[in-house]
Formats: C-alpha cells, structure tokens, sequence
C-alpha cells in the first residue's frame, strides 16, 4: 500500500500532504460493490479523511461525517494518523436523479460533522459545518476554513471503474498561523497553472506529482510520514453486542420471539456477525440485571 507525502515551507508557513490512495479506496469496495457516485464520494472522503489525520498526532483520529437529504444520505470516514481508515455510505446503490449531473447531489442539503480526538483527553472536539457543494474536497476546505480562519486547498479525486475504483487521490495545502500576504499572493498567482488532479491521476501521477508546482514554488523540506495505508475497521462482536443492546429491551423481544438468528453485517468491512437466540436471550437478560 502507498504512503502519505507531508512536506512544510522551511519557513512554516505553508503545509501539504497528498496521497494515491486508489488500494486503501478499493477495499471498501472489495466485500460490497456500490454504484459510480456512492463510490465516488466514498473514496473522496476516505482520501480527505487520511488526508487530515495524517496532520494530527500520534494515536489520534479524525472523522467525517457527511450527512444530507440526497440519496446517497450519508457517508462516514474515519482515520488515524498511522493511516488507518474505513470508510461507509448510508445507501450503497444510490444514483443521481435522472438529469442531474452534480455530484453532490448525492449528498444534498445537509452538514459535515468533523469529530478529532485530542491529545490526553477523552472527548472529543466536534465542529459542524453546513454542505457547501456535497462533493466532499470543498466541504473539507469550507470546514478547515470555518474552524480555523486560514486559506486552504482541499482536491480530491476519484474515478470509478467496473469493479471498485480505476484510481484515487489528493492533497490538502494549509497555509499555517502567521503566513505573509506574499506567500498567500502567490499561492493564488499559481492557481490557473495547477492543472486539473484527475488528468494527473489518469496519467499515473505519483503522490508528489499532485503537488509538484506548490514543490517547484515553495521552499518546502519532507516530513517522513512512515506508516502505510491500510484499510481496518476494528469491529467486533463486543460492538455489535453493544450496538444490540442500544436498540432498547423490546426489539429484542421482538428478535428472540421470531426465533431467528440475528445476521448483522459490519457497514465498513462487511464482515457478518450471527447470533443465535440463547445469546441474544442473554443479551436480554443482562439489561434485566440490577444496576449497582
Ligand atoms: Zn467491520
């Protein structure tokens, strides 16, 4: 699996990191396909998601929960800074709306929550901003902007292909606290020359290539960033034993009275959890017991 690239301004005005992010985006797609968009979208957001969590901390984590009225209703994306992630959508199949043709329809109207753990603190920080386009890189840039008030640039990119996706990537540029107007006019100055991320990635751009006029305009020096992506979902029987108990003493009345076998299938990683009806009958139990 690739790694993330980090570079930052000698000066430590300015930082990026970028990524090819293609494999890591192809195994949420390797145990449950899902349509063009939803794919899409879905690698978009695992790639920002790495993205950001690659400028935080050792053990920390971001998530980003992207939330609307469109088909698609939500996606979810979580990473650590060792460049785990997974990744999820409310509605694997949905499309556009015939004669649509913006993307971020799928998402719709609608808010992306970013929850950041901390260092040495339990709670963790949320910010919530409104969608701004739903096509994911610019809700990322909008929130970065919001939270805290310095230009970034967020591109993200991601081609769908027959089977899982063709290619993924991005990068997201920070100018950081006490940058001058010089660095930031010329920034802009290279805009029209940056060129479009998806004719990059088509032609095997690596992750440097992404950035490779802010590297031939900037002084920057690389930060090794070691680790390699890896897709992992940490999902366990425990969680789904928690996340049946959540649902509350009548549904699983309901569950145990049906005497079927309760099928719960892991939305990041799809992997299947069968319990029978002893166990969910003790499952039922335990929300009996007295509390101390
Ligand atoms: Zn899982």
């Amino acid at each position: 699996m690739s790694k993330i690239k980090k570079y930052i301004t000698r000066d430590g005005s300015m930082r990026i990191a970028a990524v090819i992010s293609t494999e890591i985006a192809n195994e949420a797609f390797s145990f449950r396909e899902a349509s063009p968009l939803v794919k899409t979208l879905m690698s978009r957001a695992v790639t920002g998601a790495l993205l950001m969590a690659s400028q935080m901390k050792e053990n920390l984590a971001v998530g980003l929960h992207f939330t609307g009225i469109g088909p698609v209703k939500e996606i979810f994306a979580e990473a650590r800074y060792e460049g785990k992630a997974k990744v999820y959508a409310g509605d694997r199949g949905a499309e556009l709306v015939p004669g649509e043709t913006h993307l971020g329809a799928g998402l719709g109207e609608g808010f992306l929550e970013v929850v950041r753990s901390l260092p040495f603190q339990k709670e963790p920080h949320r910010g919530t901003v409104g969608l701004l386009t739903g096509e994911i890189g610019e809700d990322i840039a909008y929130y970065l902007q919001q939270s805290q008030q310095i230009p970034c640039i967020v591109a993200l990119s991601a081609i769908p292909s027959e089977k899982g996706i063709e290619i993924a990537g991005g990068y997201i540029l920070e100018l950081m606290p006490g940058y001058s107007e010089e660095t930031l006019s010329k920034l802009e100055s290279l805009q029209p020359l940056v060129g479009s991320l998806t004719q990059k990635l088509k032609t095997g751009a690596q992750a440097e290539d992404l950035i490779g006029i802010y590297l031939d305009h900037f002084d920057f020096q690389e930060i090794e960033h070691p680790f390699e992506l890896s897709y992992e979902c940490g999902c366990s029987l425990e969680r789904v034993e928690r996340s049946l108990l959540l649902l509350g003493p009548s549904v699983l009345d309901d569950m145990i009275t049906s005497q079927e076998d309760a099928v719960i299938h892991c939305e990041f990683c799809g992997k299947e959890y069968r319990l029978k009806v002893p166990h969910l009958s003790s499952l039922r139990d335990s929300l009996r017991a007295p509390l101390h």
